[in-house]
């Protein structure tokens, strides 16, 4: 089997409601999506982050075509070293997601046979909480505890979620604070309560705020400063386990993160580490330096949430749930029906591959949307209500 064509095309979606972070509020979500054809008529797919555009695949495609996509070893080094350690994870990622695909589609087994098998059926997700705008209709806002926590009971009535995730870094943070206390009192500690200030805040800030957090069972406190001495600095004052997706995002960060003994779980994130192959190395590896493994979402649709899923049911390490943005998502861009929760969990496909392909005329819909929304704001404005607002840390 040899790749004889790739194609590359952003699309966005809409969100039920403005979704608030620290640095954006998106109204739309929005991913790199690309195929991989095959002189065996069979096409890959395979998903990015949308600060990739289609004109970074043009380059790769000479690289690739022609290529077997078993050769996984010779894709990976040569993507990732065009350069002096160019790496280009966000690149090489929705590259192999799609080479498994074909893989997968090839031999008639799903991805997960093909990273080791599963070591478990169904993968816990959490409940994905933001501080929200309203729409211009005056739904969907999410501003203080109460609409947090009638909006988190929404979600765990509608889709079962067991772990519950409060994005801040948005409002004051005692405001945050009383948030979770909230969500705390309303949800028993039957259901693990995490927390994601999303490094935004000082390390004093941090350490503050997390110490008036301690008491409310928190399974982690997430980026709650930025970097890892920071991040050391708050572990060592705060009694609840340290979590990153923003500090410890590639394997050179993992010695000193360790040493310092900045963290106590990391959240992997297969397209910062470069893949779903690496993901697995980096279950083991994070096992053997005491860190539990967590996985981050970047507000993927259905392609990259099925490699998600298909490598969480192979990592024994992985002891938290995972994240996702779908259930903010509108639609996706799958051809097959959407995924659906069963008691908060998620599963991959057992069809061949990754078990899911792109529904042409959604793609249509959904390219031509991120055209119009480029046209008008490129796409992702810090925040439309705050024009002259921009994302600073710290920022409290
Ligand atoms: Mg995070």
């Amino acid at each position: 089997m040899k790749i004889i064509d790739l194609k590359a095309q952003t699309a966005a979606i809409p969100i039920e409601a403005p979704t608030r972070h620290s640095y954006a509020s998106p109204s739309h979500y929005i991913r790199t999506m690309i195929e991989l054809c095959t002189d065996e008529g069979l096409t890959g797919v395979g998903e990015t982050y949308s600060t990739i555009p289609p004109a970074a695949f043009d380059a790769l495609k000479e690289l690739l075509i022609g290529q077997d996509p078993f050769q996984l070893e010779q894709i990976r080094i040569q993507i990732s070293q065009r350069g002096y350690f160019s790496r280009q994870p966000l690149l090489l990622t929705p590259v192999e997601m799609a080479c498994y695909d074909l893989q997968g589609k090839f031999v008639g087994l799903p991805v997960y046979q093909l990273l080791g098998g599963r070591v478990r059926e169904q993968v816990p997700v959490s409940a994905y909480l933001f501080y929200r705008y309203p729409n211009a209709d005056g739904t969907g806002e999410i501003s203080n505890p109460d609409h947090m926590t009638a909006y988190c009971q929404s979600l765990v009535d509608r889709y079962g979620f067991q772990t519950l995730k409060l994005k801040g870094g948005v409002l004051d943070p005692e405001i945050e604070v009383e948030t979770i206390a909230a969500l705390r009192k309303k949800f028993d500690s039957s259901y693990r309560l995490r927390f994601d200030p999303n490094a935004i805040w000082s390390p004093a800030t941090a350490i503050r705020m997390g110490l008036k957090l301690a008491p409310y069972d928190l399974e982690y406190y997430e980026d709650p400063t930025w970097g890892i001495s920071g991040l050391a600095r708050v572990r060592e004052k705060v009694p609840i386990p340290i979590s990153t997706n923003m500090s410890v995002i590639e394997f050179e960060h993992l010695a000193p993160a360790v040493e310092m003994k900045a963290i106590d779980c990391i959240l992997t994130d297969p397209w910062y580490w470069g893949g779903l192959y690496h993901t697995k190395v980096l279950d083991l590896v994070a096992k053997h330096m005491g860190l539990a493994v967590s996985m981050h979402s970047g507000v993927e649709f259905g392609v990259g949430l099925a490699a998600m899923l298909h490598v969480a049911v192979t990592m024994p390490n992985l002891v938290h749930a995972i994240d996702s943005h779908y259930h903010h998502l509108c639609d996706d861009v799958i051809a097959q029906p959407r995924f659906v929760y069963d008691q908060g969990c998620l599963h991959p496909s057992s069809a061949p591959g990754l078990g899911v392909t792109l529904d042409e005329d959604k793609m249509q819909r959904y390219t031509e949307l991120h055209r119009q929304l480029a046209e008008n704001d490129y796409g992702y404005p810090p925040d439309p209500r705050r024009p002259e607002w921009y994302a600073r840390v710290p920022m409290w």
